[in-house]
C-alpha cells in the first residue's frame, strides 16, 4: 500500500478530559484509515502518484488526473490533515505558545487571547464539515477555514496548526457544542511542534 495510518504518538486515551478515549478510537482507527484506504483504491489505478507524500498530491492537486482527483481531494486530504492533527496535540499540552510562534502571533494579532477568540469565532461559523487553520502567507500568519478536508495548502498558505470541527471530532463529548470544543482544545497544542510546522512554513 502506498499510504499508511501513522500511529497515534500516544494513548488513545492521553488527552483526557479534552478530547475522550472514544473519540480518539474512532476518529484515528476508524475516520483516518478510511480516507488512507481510499486513497490508496485511487493510487492503484495511476501509481506515479503514490511516490508522492501527501503533502506533495494536495498542493499539486491540478496535476492530479482529473478521473481520481476529487478522491485524492477528499482522502489525501484527509489522510494529510489528519496526520498533521494528530502531531500537533500531545498529553498535558498547550499552555501559552513559546518560541517564534509565540513572536508570531503577538505581531499578526496583538496577543495570543485575541488569537485565540478570532480562531474560535471563525472556525466555530465554519458552516458544516471542515477545519480550521493558522496559515503563514506572504509573510504573515492568518487564519482561514475549508469546507471538508480541503487543506489551505492547494491555495499556497501552509498550514501551522489546525483543528478539525468535523461532528466525529467532536460529537461524542461536547455534541452540538462546537465552542466549548474549539474553547477546550487548546489545552492538548503541542506548540513544540507548531514551532517546527512554523520553521518548515517558512522555508516553503
Ligand atoms: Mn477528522
Amino acid at each position: 500500500m502506498a499510504y499508511e495510518v501513522p500511529p497515534l504518538p500516544y494513548d488513545y486515551a492521553a488527552l483526557e478530559p479534552h478530547i475522550d478515549e472514544a473519540t480518539m478510537k474512532l476518529h484515528h482507527d476508524k475516520h483516518h484509515a478510511a480516507y488512507v484506504q481510499k486513497l490508496n483504491g485511487a493510487v492503484e489505478k495511476h501509481p506515479e502518484l503514490g511516490k508522492q507524500s501527501p503533502e506533495e498530491l494536495i498542493k499539486n492537486l491540478s496535476k492530479v488526473p482529473e478521473d481520481v482527483r476529487t478522491i485524492v481531494r477528499n482522502n489525501g486530504g484527509g489522510h494529510l490533515n489528519h496526520s498533521m492533527f494528530w502531531e500537533i496535540m500531545k498529553p498535558k499540552g498547550g499552555g501559552d505558545p513559546t518560541g517564534p510562534i509565540a513572536d508570531q502571533i503577538k505581531k499578526d494579532f496583538g496577543s495570543f487571547n485575541d488569537f485565540k477568540t478570532q480562531f474560535e469565532e471563525k472556525t466555530a461559523a465554519q458552516f458544516g464539515s471542515g477545519w480550521g487553520w493558522l496559515v503563514w502567507s506572504g509573510g504573515k500568519l492568518s487564519i482561514v477555514t475549508t469546507p471538508n478536508q480541503d487543506n489551505p495548502i492547494t491555495e499556497g498558505k501552509y498550514p501551522v496548526l489546525g483543528n478539525d470541527v468535523w461532528e466525529h471530532a467532536y460529537y461524542l463529548k461536547y455534541q452540538n457544542k462546537r465552542p466549548d470544543y474549539l474553547k477546550a482544545w487548546w489545552n492538548t497544542v503541542n506548540w513544540d511542534k507548531v514551532n517546527e510546522r512554523f520553521a518548515t512554513a517558512q522555508k516553503s
